[in-house]
């Protein structure tokens, strides 16, 4: 390992088992391109490497080093969807148009794989399939996923039942769960330096350490300055996800940085296999806790999303008695590796994929699920660029909603906390539901239940002879079986209708939206109030108003097109499509 990864990449496993390095010089001069990407991450790195397979030149300008940040730190699931639950898609934007999406995502999946395949990448040990496994008992739920997804939206999954769950992750804790076997898991730093090999190879110039000081999008030619040089391009893409900040920050300010954790454990020898005998990728939570996969003879952990101040340690805390809990018979855990990440999530957990005004392009937000959306968008956005391809616009419904600032970070971070303890209490409800069950059973089966226990007497309900002159149609009294002792047995729950988990889900991912749509609409009152709020310092989209993009178009989902809006004069796009209208959130 050389000492430039190990510096760059921390306590990173990636590090350690880098198949090669990655680096490449600063720029210290002018140059003119047809367009420059700004960021070195998987969403940079596919749209210049598409850009420049269409035989338009391109260079790539990286504040660090390429895939410093969550594209070399991630934990290497490529599956398809996004960020937000497909059934809410179709809430949003109807079936046609969330299964054309839905397709996107699928593309994005097969561009990893087929780019693995085709460069011969080194490293990077795809292996198939993604188990989305419930910690509840919720079976029809799963089964109504799952059918949208088949039937609806045409992709290759199936449900599998808590038996089958089981048998390969050895854990009362799981019931049934989603398998997606087109999914894969990869090594993703060794993916983004086979890329950036990749985009070399088809002409790209990559600059590291090489931050985009200030744009100046206005005009046919738009220019980006660095401290050594300046960059002349005709397209400018933004692929800096959550560290755009100063270069763009009103677009900045739609994208909340959300840190998360990935720690890979000590050898556990045949333990590991006696505990987990899938290969594929493992999620047992929407709120992005416990998401694993085996590496070696290792179990790499991932989770603990938040907004909060980062802390590997607490994470890593959390990751043990997670593991001791789940799987018991591994014993004590000890972790060898764990680092952190920081990845750009919307409001809306889709990722914003077009262009802001003429020439400038979004591509950022890709959240949790970047691996496949990443290679979606820069597939997308190179598409535009050079054929005037408008499929970036299916995602026009998805406009760019403000962040919340610090108070939005608070809201989610509080969000989150409520989803996670939603489903920690659906889940420990199922667990409680099912030992009732399995007592119930083990008291009508003998033979299991030890000592033979006396069956209470048939209830027959006795018949009172009526007194002669009451009326002959009075009901004969039921008379109360006798009180009988049967020992230890739990009794099953009272019949409560419980929420299941996607009503608990729905009730709280709109609440982020609406929470964050009440700090606007707040600030916005503040606003109005200050003297200053006239002169239209952050200038408001009018009710009505198309949000952003530079034309008229119609969507190919049939989502309206968006304006042209002018660049301010300092190079930032004006108000760009930053809506603070709560309803317009959602
Ligand atoms: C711990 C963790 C685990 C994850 N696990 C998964 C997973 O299993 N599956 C999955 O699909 N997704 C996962 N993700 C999410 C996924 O990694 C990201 O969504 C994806 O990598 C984002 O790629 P990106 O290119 O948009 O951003 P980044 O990788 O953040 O790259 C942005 C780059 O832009 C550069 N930049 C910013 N501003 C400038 C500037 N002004 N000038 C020059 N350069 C600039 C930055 O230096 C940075 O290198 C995970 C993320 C984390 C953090």
């Amino acid at each position: 390992m050389s000492a430039t990864v190990q510096a760059d990449f921390g306590a990173s496993w990636y590090a350690g088992t880098a198949a090669g390095t990655f680096e490449r010089p600063r720029l210290t001069f002018d140059i003119d391109v047809d367009v420059c990407v700004i960021g070195g991450g998987l969403a940079g790195l596919t749209a210049a490497r598409e850009v420049a397979r269409r035989g338009w030149s391109v260079a790539v300008l990286e504040a660090k080093r390429v895939a410093w940040s969550a594209s070399g730190r991630n934990c290497g699931f490529v599956m398809p969807g996004f960020g937000s639950d497909p059934r809410r898609m179709v809430e949003r934007v109807g079936i046609d148009l969330a299964k054309a999406l839905w397709q996107l995502s699928e593309a994005g999946v097969d561009y990893v794989r087929t780019t693995i395949r085709d460069t011969g990448m080194a490293g990077v040990r795809p292996m198939s399939g993604w188990l989305d496994v419930s910690k509840a008992d919720n079976g029809d739920e799963l089964e109504a996923i799952a059918t949208l997804l088949a039937q609806k939206f045409g992709t290759d999954v199936e449900t599998w039942t808590t038996e089958r769950v089981r048998a390969a992750l050895k854990s009362d804790f799981y019931f049934g769960a989603i398998h997606y076997p087109g999914a894969i898991h990869i090594d993703p730093l060794n993916y983004a330096y086979g890329l950036a090999n990749a985009a070399l190879a088809a002409g790209v110039a990559i600059f590291e350490e090489t931050p985009a000081l200030a744009i100046d999008p206005a005009g046919v030619r738009k220019r980006i300055t660095t401290p050594l040089g300046r960059v002349r391009a005709a397209h400018i893409v933004l692929a800096g996800s959550a560290h755009l900040g100063a270069l763009a920050p009103r677009l900045a300010e739609t994208v909340l940085p959300v840190t998360s954790y990935v720690a890979v454990t000590a050898p556990l020898g045949e333990r590991l296999g006696a505990a987990i005998s899938y290969k594929g990728a493992v999620s047992d939570t929407r709120v992005g806790d416990s998401q694993y996969r085996i590496v070696g003879d290792r179990l790499m952990w991932a989770g603990g999303v938040g907004t909060w101040p980062p802390s590997t340690r607490r994470a890593v805390g959390q990751f043990k008695s997670t593991i001791e809990r789940t799987f018991p018979q591994l014993g004590a855990v000890e972790f060898e590796h764990a680092w952190s990440g920081v990845m750009g999530y919307s409001v809306h957990g889709m990722p914003q994929v077009g262009e802001v005004i003429p020439g400038l392009w979004l591509a950022s937000a890709f959240g949790g699920h970047g691996l496949n959306t990443t290679a979606m968008a820069g597939e997308l956005i190179a598409g535009a660029i050079t054929d005037g391809d408008d499929r970036w616009r299916l995602f026009l419904p998805y406009e760019l909603v403000w962040a919340g600032g610090t108070l939005g970070r608070a809201v989610h971070q509080v969000a989150t906390w409520s989803r996670r303890g939603s489903e920690n209490w659906a889940a420990s409800l199922s667990r409680r539901r099912e030992a009732a069950r399995r007592a119930e059973a083990a008291q009508v089966r003998p033979e299991q239940a030890g000592p033979a226990r006396v069956a209470p007497p048939p209830v027959v309900p006795r018949q009172v002879a009526p007194p002669q002159d009451a009326p002959r149609h009075v009901a004969p009294r039921q008379v109360e079986p006798p009180e009988v002792e049967y020992g230890p047995v739990a009794r099953p729950e009272p019949a409560r209708v419980e929420p299941t988990i996607a009503e608990i889900a729905s009730t709280q991912v709109p609440e982020v939206e609406s929470l964050l749509g009440q700090v606007a609409e707040r600030a916005n009152r503040q606003k109005a109030r200050r003297p200053d709020a006239q002169k239209g310092k952050t200038p408001r989209r009018t009710q009505g108003a198309a949000p952003n993009g530079p034309t008229n178009r119609t969507a190919p989902g049939g989502a309206p097109g968006r304006q042209a809006q002018a660049a301010s004069p300092s190079g930032e796009p004006e108000p760009p499509a930053v809506s603070k209208d709560p309803a317009s959130t959602d």
